[in-house]
């Protein structure tokens, strides 16, 4: 395949990783972000290559794990409402709100429908006049774009039944977050190609220089994410603190102007909740004052508290909640996604990991998603005995 293989090229491959095997003085700790490159790291086998002398620890970059339950919640009790719809992306059904998913609120009649992109959260508001249609928006600055678009045709069609139920996050602020907790020991990042994409290299030159610390912006494939590791060891070794565009064929230092203009005209920055970081300062968006009628969470239009789920009268629904909250809370209660998600630990410390929870039966959002890295360590490296449950083998930050 054309544009592909020539980033999985072997040869180049191993060229490369012995050469950062022989430039490292010390063994280094670099914290990818994003879920798609804990993938990659591991789906070739990066991880395991270089781990004598780097270690990767992984970042909280899944959209679908640090949504946080309350907003899940908030979109399940939308979906049980008897005029409304819930539309949101495919990878949200199965993530465990603090009582049941979305998929599960499905099967119990609740009104979900899955779309794969915000615009099409718009059409059916347009073709579904009498129904009041809630789009779940999720995802990092890669997402924002589409969802402030949405908002601006709702605008143009002056759409009275299309909300937004807002959970977006910032990628910088999490990276900054991570950098003050008091067990950090990371030494350098590789930054999410996408994102800086939309957002250039601005927010991670200030990280950088505000933390001194290294930070390469790469991609996914194999040849990507050694050169962006061969960068990063280049800065560590020469102890300089800044940020090398790694991704340069696809990410401009300035971002994509045009979709940074939409973000900017419909969202403003606020503090976000994150699952398993936390209140995160500054780490996500509220929509601008002119476009707060389209926020499902203060639009009265849309609050019917009557079919909120501890609302629901039917003895029978209660008792299917009810016996789905057990299971679900059982699990969730002793999910160390939190740890995981900081980098903490590596998945296989969890001592649900590949027991009681696998991909078929997650019991956090890390091994739902497909972007997970507990999900990814199943898939990859689940029988890797130096990666046992062995506490000591711990990585803390
Ligand atoms: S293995 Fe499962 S239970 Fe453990 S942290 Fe990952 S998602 Fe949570």
């Amino acid at each position: 395949m054309k544009y592909l293989d020539e980033f999985r090229d072997r040869q180049k491959c191993q060229f490369l990783l012995e050469r950062i095997l022989a430039n490292c003085s010390r063994k280094w700790t670099i914290m990818e972000v994003c879920g798609g490159q804990t993938h990659g790291l591991l789906k070739f086998g990066i991880e395991e290559a270089l781990r004598d002398r780097i270690e990767m620890i992984h970042g909280p970059g899944c959209p679908v794990c640090v949504t946080s339950t309350t907003a899940i919640d908030r979109a399940i009790e939308f979906a049980f409402q008897t005029d409304t719809l819930l539309v949101c992306f495919g990878d949200m059904l199965r993530v465990p709100g603090s009582s049941i998913s979305l998929a599960q609120a499905k099967t119990l009649g609740a009104h979900v429908m899955t779309v794969y992109s915000p615009l099409d959260a718009v059409k059916i508001a347009l073709k579904e006049s009498n129904k009041k249609i809630v789009f779940m928006a999720v995802g990092f600055e890669t997402t924002v774009p589409a969802t402030a678009v949405a908002i601006l045709q709702a605008v143009k069609h002056q759409l009275a039944n299309f909300f937004v139920l807002l959970s977006h996050v910032r990628v910088a602020p999490a990276m900054e977050y991570i950098l003050q907790q008091g067990d950090c020991r990371i030494d350098g990042f590789l930054a999410a190609g996408h994102v800086c994409t939309i957002m250039g290299t601005q927010e991670c030159t200030e990280l950088s220089e505000r933390y001194q610390v290294p930070i390469a912006v790469t991609g996914f494939e194999p040849l990507d994410l050694l050169v962006g590791i061969e960068q990063c060891v280049m800065l560590l070794e020469k102890r300089k603190s800044a940020v090398s565009n790694s991704y340069s064929r696809v990410v401009l230092d300035s971002g994509n102007e045009r979709a940074k203009e939409c973000m900017r005209e419909v969202f403003e920055v606020s503090d976000q909740d994150w699952r398993g970081l936390g209140l995160v300062p500054r780490g996500g968006y509220r929509l601008r004052e002119k476009y707060e009628s389209f926020n499902a969470d203060s639009a009265t239009a849309i609050h019917d508290a009557s079919c909120r789920i501890t609302g629901l009268d039917s003895k029978a629904m209660q008792q299917k909640l009810s016996d789905r909250m057990t299971v679900v809370q059982k699990d969730a209660i002793n999910c160390r996604s939190g740890d995981v998600l900081m980098g903490r630990i590596k998945p296989q410390a969890c001592p649900h990991f590949g027991k009681e929870c696998t991909p078929q039966t997650p019991c956090g959002a890390p091994m739902v998603s497909s972007e997970g890295a507990c999900a990814a360590y199943f898939q990859y490296a689940r029988h890797e005995s130096d990666l046992a449950l062995d506490p000591e083998k711990e990585s803390k930050l």
